[in-house]
């Protein structure tokens, strides 16, 4: 008998905590895990998915608008922002309830209610209820932060956005990011006015410039509006709720809905933390080491909360290698190495490896191909949008160190693509590849 009421104690059932319990429960574990809200975490339940889904809903506004030109008598369509809601929610719902499955028939057990750490080897529940475990591990995710203004109170943020009553005729966005692109996209195809106002005047920082650049120019073509260098001064509300944003130079904007998505910090508190002695980075988020182990030994952390990458398959990573290291007698790592991600602006844009101006200061020489193109659909749709593909090439030994696109289903082809440049192949490898004729990703191996 251990001397412990659980092998493993989770303390939050999101992508990183609930794929830790099923593996560790899988390899033997007796695992319980607790969660204050919904099963899921932030992508299932306010984030990737139901974000996903909007955008989908979103597409059919230009889609609908294209058909003509490819011979379908559209009519004049409406558009139920409460429909697609309810659908997304719904759909939220269905999953909730499969991530609930997968921890019944693991035997994991689910807790619903609020843990907190209350000492190396102790989590005490908001019932009051003490349960001991021999490891613990925290896997609460991330918060999105509000910026520090008078009236900030009248915003919400991406948690509260897939439930509002209406489509907003005028809605702000703050920040510049991944959140606030995305949800200009979808809030402008579904009819909103939308303003994006940001700190500085670089959008999606870290993404390589000639992509973010081009979606900046098709974003503003399209008609949404962009306020760079823009510092707010206060918010506030009138009787028939709408809002004005005030900034310390020029004039305000009004909107209906103002949104920050201004960057997510992690979840830590009132956590008791402290109590197991366990250390936090300058950031304030859990600091680990390479196995995702804390300064105290018993207790672990996956996810957001550590603020390695704040990316959903990069938590489930880190919570699989976690249950496989400390239960699986199979220690392992996460290769954080060309991780690619997207972003599901308008269109998306997806990048791996290194930007042009990483790789030139990191290798020196580089090579740098670009394919800047009408994807053939537009063109008979009359869309004057263009796509642009972007390699990075070490010049010294020719292998691909980064490759980044933006254009219509860019994700997509990128995901592909990835394998090609983790496994560092070079551009001759993608030049001796075949083009699939006709598609968009055929540029890649086509690249000049
Ligand atoms: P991001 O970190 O992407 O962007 C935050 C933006 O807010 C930046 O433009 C930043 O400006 C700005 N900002 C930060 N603080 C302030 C402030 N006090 N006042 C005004 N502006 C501010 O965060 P998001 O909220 O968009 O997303 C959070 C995280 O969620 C992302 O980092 C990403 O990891 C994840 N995510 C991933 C998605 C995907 O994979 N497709 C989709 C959505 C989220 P500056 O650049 O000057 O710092």
């Amino acid at each position: 008998m251990s001397d412990y009421d659980f092998d493993l104690f989770v303390i939050g059932a999101g992508s990183g905590g609930v794929r830790a319990s099923r593996v560790a429960a899988a390899h033997g574990a007796k695992v319980a895990v607790a969660e204050e809200f919904r099963v899921g975490g932030t992508c299932v339940i306010r984030g990737c998915v139901p974000k996903k889904l909007l955008i989908y809903g979103a597409h059919f506004a230009e889609d609908l608008k294209d058909a003509r030109r490819f011979g379908w008598n559209v009519p004049d369509c409406g558009f139920e922002w409460q429909t697609l809601r309810d659908n997304v929610l719904g759909e939220v719902d269905r999953l909730e309830g499969l991530y609930r499955n997968t921890l019944d028939s693991n035997k994991v057990e689910l807790i619903g209610e609020r843990a907190t750490v209350a000492g190396p080897h102790t989590v005490k529940l908001a019932s009051g209820r003490e349960i001991t475990a021999k490891y613990i591990l925290v896997a609460t995710g991330a918060w999105p932060v509000t910026p520090d203004v008078e009236g900030a109170e009248h915003g919400i943020t991406s948690n509260e956005v897939f439930h509002l009553d209406e489509c907003p005729k005028r809605i702000v966005i703050v920040g510049g990011g991944y959140i606030a692109n995305e949800f200009a996209g979808i809030f402008h195809q579904l009819g909103s006015h939308v303003t994006i106002v940001n700190r500085s005047s670089t959008l999606l920082r870290g993404y390589d410039e000639s992509i973010r650049d081009r979606l900046l120019q098709i974003s503003t073509v399209k008609g949404i509006n962009f306020r760079f260098n823009a510092q707010m001064e206060r918010i506030e509300k009138d009787k028939d709720g709408s809002l004005h944003v005030h900034f310390k130079d020029g004039d305000p904007v009004s909107c209906d809905v103002l949104m920050f998505a201004t960057g997510r910090t992690p979840n830590l508190d009132g956590l008791g933390l402290e109590s197991a002695g366990v250390e936090l980075s300058d950031k304030g988020a859990i600091k680990v080491d390479d196995y995702s182990r804390t300064s105290c030994e018993s207790i672990y952390a996956v996810g957001d909360v550590t603020d390695r990458l704040q990316l959903t398959p990069v938590a489930i990573r880190e919570g699989h290698a976690f249950a496989d290291t400390v239960f699986g007698d199979n220690p392992r790592t996460v290769d954080y190495g060309c991780v690619p991600s997207a972003v599901f602006s308008h269109p998306p844009l997806a990048g791996v490896g290194m930007t042009e101006a990483e790789a030139k200061n990191r290798l020196g020489t580089v090579k740098v191909y670009t394919s800047d193109f009408r994807p053939m659909k537009n063109v008979l749709a009359g869309r004057e949008e263009r796509a642009l593909y972007k390699m990075i090439v070490d010049a010294t030994t020719d292998r691909v160190v980064g490759l980044h696109m933006i254009g219509p289903d860019a994700p997509e082809i990128l995901q592909a693509a990835a394998i090609a440049v983790k496994a560092g192949l070079t551009k001759q490898d993608f030049d001796d590849t075949v083009a699939l004729h006709p598609s968009m990703a055929e540029e890649l191996v086509l690249l000049k």
